[in-house]
């Protein structure tokens, strides 16, 4: 389903929207925005990344507060729990400087105990709270073509929508607050785990001495492929761009809390344990700020097998 509702784009928008992490995907999820006509005050411990968006007409705040006190809806796009429960939640954070009746919109990729103590909290105080990762690639948010899977009440999703049609071109409304992290933990396991796969069966076939583009011919062709397989690796490891995209060290993170979620709801999920060490022996040999598809040179280069690269 796409969710129902007026695109627009090019026009503006009276509301200030604020923007707090502008990294691989909070740049471009910010300047899409900018560019289909919001106004909006950024944020982020990295200089630099907020000057591309001013470049854009964005306004600027030095305080997470600041753009709390100036902003309808605050929009998060952070690395990680602590720090989205420091920035929410902490002294300074967005929580204690919020209008009243403003909406936080967390799309970070955290664990559901943050998600759900932050929508507590912010419920405490007469905010509303929406959680709306991310799915897809770093080069489809470029493209404004996310999709996004959000837990909010019902009036809560109706606000947020224009924002997500302006980022992406698939939003899921999973259920209530919280709906939309556990989602995404669910999706990430699969979409981590098997570019482990991926690195094991190509290491296997570079071992093996086998034409790499005739064994991507047979994967393709039969139910072996998967999406990391047919839609990512062609442009990143295989065409020898390790730039990241989605660093092997956050793939790590989302696998620490698919592991920590399922041993809490008492879910065995051994695959996930396995591609959780061989992603810490990834980042141990130096891999961490790769692109996650790098999983398979991080094993040819434990192995001493020649990565695999398809000539174009
Ligand atoms: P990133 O590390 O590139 O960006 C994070 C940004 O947050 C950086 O610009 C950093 O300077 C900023 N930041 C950190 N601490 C801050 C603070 N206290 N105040 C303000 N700014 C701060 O990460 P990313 O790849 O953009 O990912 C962001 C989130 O989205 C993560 O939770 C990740 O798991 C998730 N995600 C990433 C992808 C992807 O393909 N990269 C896809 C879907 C979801």
């Amino acid at each position: 389903m796409r969710a129902a509702g007026t695109r627009r784009s090019g026009g503006s928008h009276k509301m200030t929207i604020g923007f707090i992490g502008l990294g691989r995907m909070g740049r471009p999820m910010a300047s899409n925005l900018c560019r289909k006509g919001f106004h909006l005050i950024v944020n982020d411990v990295n200089p630099q990344a907020v000057r591309e968006l001013e470049q854009l007409q964005a306004a600027s705040a030095a305080t997470v507060a600041e753009v709390a006190q100036r902003s309808e809806i605050i929009v998060t796009m952070l690395p990680n729990g602590a720090i989205v429960r420091d920035v929410v939640g902490g002294a300074g954070g967005i929580i204690d400087h919020a209008r009243e009746g403003a909406l936080i919109l967390d799309m970070s990729t955290v664990d559901p105990e943050t998600t759900d103590a932050l929508g507590a909290r912010a419920k405490a105080k007469g905010l509303a709270f929406v959680d709306a990762p991310v799915g897809r690639l770093a080069s489809h948010a470029d493209r404004g073509e996310s999709l996004f899977m959000v837990g909010a009440e019902p009036k809560d999703f109706e606000r947020v929508k224009p924002l997500l049609e302006a980022m992406g071109s698939t939003i899921y409304h999973c259920g209530g607050v919280g709906a939309g992290t556990r989602t995404k933990l669910v999706n990430n396991f699969l979409a981590v785990a098997s570019c482990q796969f991926n690195a094991e069966a190509l290491a296997l076939s570079q071992r093996f001495g086998l034409d790499l583009a005739r064994t991507l011919d047979v994967l393709y062709g039969t139910t072996a492929v998967n999406g990391q397989l047919k839609i990512a690796w062609p442009d990143k490891v295989l065409a020898g761009d390790v730039t990241p995209g989605f660093t092997i060290d956050l793939a790590h993170k989302d696998l620490t809390l698919i592991l920590e979620a399922a041993h809490a709801a008492k879910v065995p999920m051994p695959m996930a344990a396995a591609a959780h060490e061989a992603f810490s022996t990834a980042r141990a040999r130096g891999f961490g700020g790769q692109d996650f598809s790098a999983m398979v040179d991080a094993l040819c280069d434990l192995a001493g097998i020649e990565k695999p690269r398809v000539k174009r």
